[in-house]
């Protein structure tokens, strides 16, 4: 609403209170008036029938009476005090009247004021005369108890034109106040309006962002009061939105300088902003890509999949995409977070994307040279342990200390061979995962179990060790049954090895939520606490000493982490020491 709408409302209300009040002061003075002029008017007519009723009775007693000479006197009197008098017998019979021929007109013994007065009461009522064609106002007393009437009549017809000079005086007096206080009212507005209109003004440059700009305060305590207010919140504003543009220049000064890719994006999946270096890893421009979907711009499954776990609470918080780029591949490893309202609501995701194509390749190479080393090796080392084996079958007159010594090479050899060909087992186990070659077939786990155990049997049996199984019946799951095989056998060969002669080891394998959990459990030695973190980790020994002396490579359960997760799946481990160990291979049933 403008503040002209605004002046004209206060005009139009000012000139309706104006109106109604005026309009009930009418009708309550000339109501008033009505009724003090009528009250006047009787008591007037009962004055005057008073003084009137003393010559009448006197004539009426005197012995010259006579109705004619009454009529006259009614004539006479009626004449001089221009109101009509009528004289009537207590019978109702008129004997005189100012007006007509008492002879001609009829008994009125019926008429109201008349029979008041016949009672002895003062007599009055207004009504329409028949007689003079006119409203009267009527009154009557007796001359005397039991005597005549003496009855006056007043026209009203005067009355009613007192009253009429009466109401249009009242009436122009009131239009000519009506248009005074009206126009008084809204020149008084527009006055008051002034400083408003100022207010507004200044209310329109704060909206339009002039934060600078002060209000001049207004002498009205209620309008100085929101100038104050006003001003202090447009400084206010000033400041926060200074902190707020400062904040976001800052921000987007370091968003700009990092080389890490950032998107930021709403719950709904469409970009809020992208950083220059995430634009250059999907090779695309902010103008184009802000509000939109980030599956319309950047179209990659794994990345999709990866903000769609994110946005459904799944822990995974990491994963890596491969953009396939003309003769090369770009290797992107992204961390993902959620953005959450006050409520805990999530409101969007930040995807932070690092370039690891340079590492990729570093660890590519370095995979393919410990391959290539190992390959290299292993035909030396065969040659080696085949002469070695041969001296000592042979027995070519050595003596005990030079066959002790080839026994020690022959041992070193053996350790080398496995070590080697846990090396190649873990590149092929990576490169297949990496070209997505290796193959899944429905397989019973059960007899996976049986199979693996029957391989270990017979160093179990060189310790006195049982190994039991125990596998939910009919359990079938899409796996690659040489290498989960290996797996089982890398944990059950573990078990066996760290545990004391004659103990258990138990083998089993459950459903549970929606994947298959293989155990192997044991009761020997036993992990402190410290190293379970690192225990799948490469060459991570807890005894180096000890494994060594076991033929261990300390390489099994890294294949046994590869394995698992190759099967989309991981491998974990729950160990006390001297109580004994639990490693367990989680995977899903279908691939
Ligand atoms: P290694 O060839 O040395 O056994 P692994 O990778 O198989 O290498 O195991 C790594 C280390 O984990 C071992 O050196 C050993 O200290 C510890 N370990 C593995 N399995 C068990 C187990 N069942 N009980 C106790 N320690 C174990």
């Amino acid at each position: 609403m403008t503040l002209k709408k605004l002046t004209w409302r206060y005009f139009l209300t000012n000139f309706l209170i104006v109106l109604v009040s005026m309009a009930i002061t009418m009708w309550y003075s000339t109501s008033t008036f009505d009724k003090m002029y009528l009250q006047n008017t009787i008591e007037d007519a009962y004055a005057r029938a008073w003084l009137l009723k003393r010559d009448f009775i006197r004539y009426y007693k005197s012995p010259d009476f006579n109705k004619t000479g009454i009529d006259s006197l009614c004539k006479v009197i009626g004449k001089e005090i221009s109101t009509r008098i009528t004289v009537i017998l207590p019978s109702g019979k008129v004997i005189g009247d100012s007006e007509k021929d008492p002879e001609q007109m009829e008994n009125h013994s019926d008429r109201p004021e008349v029979r008041q007065a016949i009672t002895g009461a003062n007599g009055v009522q207004q009504r329409y005369s028949t007689t003079l064609h006119q409203n009267m106002l009527y009154i009557a007393i007796p001359m005397e108890s039991g005597g005549p009437i003496l009855r006056l009549a007043v026209p009203l017809s005067k009355i009613q034109k007192h009253e009429m000079l009466f109401y249009s005086k009242l009436a122009i007096g009131a239009l000519i106040l009506l248009v005074i206080l009206s126009f008084a009212g809204f020149f008084i507005f527009k006055e008051l309006s002034k400083p408003i209109e100022v207010i507004k003004a200044g209310a329109q440059r704060f909206a339009s962002g002039d934060f600078a700009f002060k209000l001049s305060i207004p002498p009205d305590q209620e309008l100085s009061e929101l100038a104050h207010s006003l001003n202090s919140m447009a400084a206010s504003l000033n400041e926060r939105i200074n902190t707020i543009t400062t904040q976001r220049n800052e921000l987007n000064a370091i968003l700009s300088g990092m080389s890490e890719g950032v998107i930021a994006v709403d719950n709904k999946e469409r970009i809020i902003s992208m950083n220059p270096a995430a634009q250059r890893f999907f090779n695309l421009s902010i103008s184009s890509v802000k509000g939109k979907w980030l599956n319309e711009v950047v179209r990659n499954s794994e990345l999709q999949s990866f903000l769609s776990k994110l946005f459904s609470n799944d822990p995974v918080t990491e994963t890596s995409i491969v953009l396939p780029l003309p003769g090369t591949q770009c290797h992107l490893q992204i961390h993902g977070s959620v953005l959450r309202e006050l409520s805990g609501n999530i409101s969007g995701a930040v995807l932070v994307i690092n370039n690891v194509t340079r590492l990729h390749q570093l660890e590519k190479i370095r995979k393919d040279f410990v391959s290539n080393v190992s390959h290299e090796l292993r035909t030396p080392l065969t040659s080696i342990k085949g002469f070695v084996e041969t001296i000592l079958n042979n027995n070519y007159g050595i003596n005990d200390d030079v066959k002790h010594f080839l026994e020690i090479i022959s041992k070193k050899t053996d350790h080398l061979c496995s070590m080697v060909n846990d090396i190649l087992s873990l590149s092929s186990i990576e490169r297949d995962h990496e070209h997505k070659e290796i193959c899944f077939a429905r397989t019973d786990i059960g007899l996976l179990l049986d199979d693996s155990i029957r391989t270990c049997q017979s160093h179990a049996a060189s310790k006195h060790i049982t190994v039991e199984k125990s596998c939910e019946p009919a359990l079938f799951a899409f796996v690659n049954q040489q290498l989960m095989e290996q797996a089982v056998i890398n944990l059950i060969d573990n078990a066996i090895k760290y545990s004391n002669d004659n103990k258990t080891v138990i083998v089993t394998a459950v459903k549970q939520d929606g994947e298959i959990v293989i155990s192997v459990i044991d009761q020997g030695i036993g992990i402190a606490q410290e190293h379970l973190d690192r225990i799948f980790e490469r060459f991570y020994r807890v005894d180096k000493a000890r494994s060594r002396k076991l033929g261990g490579t300390g390489l099994g359960l890294s294949i046994v982490k590869n394995i698992a997760i190759t099967h989309g799946g991981r491998a974990t481990v729950h160990s006390e020491i001297n109580k004994g160990s639990t490693f367990r291979i989680h995977f899903p049933i279908d691939k």
